[in-house]
């Protein structure tokens, strides 16, 4: 059956419209080809928008994003443009707070020819998903820390209504990644429940849950020791899920596994809606000479439609997405496209034109 979906589009600052015109030119070729439709509508947002406008976050862009059935988003945000507080701008996080996308999905993957800063032993790959809590924990008072002369003091907060959210979604995802042969269907709970009562709290949801999903492993790591087997052992992980900050330091970690942001793709889900983008800001320091890495903008897109597929059980999309990510792996493994982020000098429209050519 032929199914439609409306995808909302920020096309950001900086790299971003450099960087969404192949991946949405790409989908648009995949959708063409297979038994669905994707509507692509750009909405503005963004410091640019704000510059010219004095809004950041325009309210029909806010609606269109409510009514689309996946959000495609690049990166916004100029360290030039400032609120009169002095902050930057950053519709992402807006848009996460509105519409409660707790689940932030970073997918750490390490496969045979790709760069690494890792020793891999021979034969060794790594395919795991680091989950991170997005709209609580240390980043409750985010903007409204205290600060006397004294002393500052910010609050972190967990709840159970959003844990027993992010919890059931790490499940499931374990779930999902064992059905398609992915996996190996275990969740880890990372936390520092040996040192912090909200964390034995957090643990204590997360093993209440677990016992919802006999057919999956359930276990926990301390953060400390996560960051230490994320170096020593990565390819023993398969979900993982964790508070907000402890999230935000782990996932930027994963990239720099993967040999970078340029190749780091992210999605921030919630029960009802979705956004994707990938892991790195609007880069203006390289923003209009068309040499940005447009791959992880093109996971990210890939990330779009398996989550597009399992929703609303369309396996063509599933394995679209899969077929788009292959397609960007076997660019970086085969490495004459590389742009120079990767230590290539291909152009954005040349890397990109290389993963068109793979499909
Ligand atoms: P933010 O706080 O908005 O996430 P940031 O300050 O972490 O942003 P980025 O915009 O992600 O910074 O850029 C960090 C560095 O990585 C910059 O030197 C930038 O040029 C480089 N970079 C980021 N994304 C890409 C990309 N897609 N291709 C090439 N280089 C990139």
């Amino acid at each position: 059956m032929e199914r439609a979906f409306k995808i909302a589009v920020f096309d950001g600052d900086g790299i971003g419209p450099e960087i969404m015109a192949p991946a949405v030119e790409i989908l648009t070729f995949l959708a063409q080809s297979g038994n669905y439709e994707l509507a692509f509508e750009h909405v503005p947002a963004g410091a640019a928008h704000y510059d010219r406008t004095g809004e950041s976050l325009p309210a029909a862009s806010m609606d269109a994003a409510r009514a689309a059935d996946a959000i495609l988003l690049s990166a916004m945000g100029l360290p030039s443009v400032r609120y009169p507080d002095g902050t930057e701008i950053s519709p992402q996080i807006d848009l996460r707070k509105a519409l409660t996308l707790f689940a932030g999905v970073r997918p750490v993957r390490i496969f045979p020819g790709q760069q690494t800063p890792l020793n891999m032993p021979e034969g060794r790959e790594v395919d795991f998903v680091l989950i991170r809590e997005s709209t609580e924990g240390l980043f409750h008072t985010q903007g409204r820390g205290e600060v006397s002369e004294k002393e500052a003091r910010e609050t972190l907060l967990i709840t159970r209504e959003i844990s027993e959210k992010l919890f059931r979604f790490a499940f499931n995802l374990a779930q999902t990644r064992k059905d398609q042969g992915r996996g190996k269907g275990r969740v880890t709970c990372v936390d520092k429940a040996n040192v912090f009562r909200a964390f034995a709290f957090f643990r204590a949801i997360f093993d209440a849950e677990a016992k919802r999903h006999p057919d999956l492993i359930a276990d926990h790591a301390y953060v400390d020791a996560t960051a230490l087997w994320f170096v020593l052992k990565p390819w023993d992980f398969d979900v993982l899920v964790t508070e907000n900050m402890f999230g935000d330091i782990l996932s930027d970690l994963g990239a720099g596994l993967m040999g970078g942001l340029g190749v780091a793709p992210s999605a921030d889900i919630g029960e009802h809606h979705a956004v994707f983008q990938p892991c790195h800001g609007s880069a203006p320091d390289i923003a209009g000479q068309g040499i940005a890495n447009p791959l992880a903008m093109i996971l990210s897109g890939a990330m779009m439609l398996d989550w597009l597929g399992v929703k609303h059980d369309h396996p063509g999309m599933v394995a679209d997405g899969t077929r788009l990510r292959e397609a960007v792996e076997a660019v970086i493994a085969e490495g004459t496209t590389l742009t120079g982020d990767l230590g290539g000098t291909a152009t954005t429209g040349q890397a990109a034109a290389a993963v068109m050519a793979r499909l």
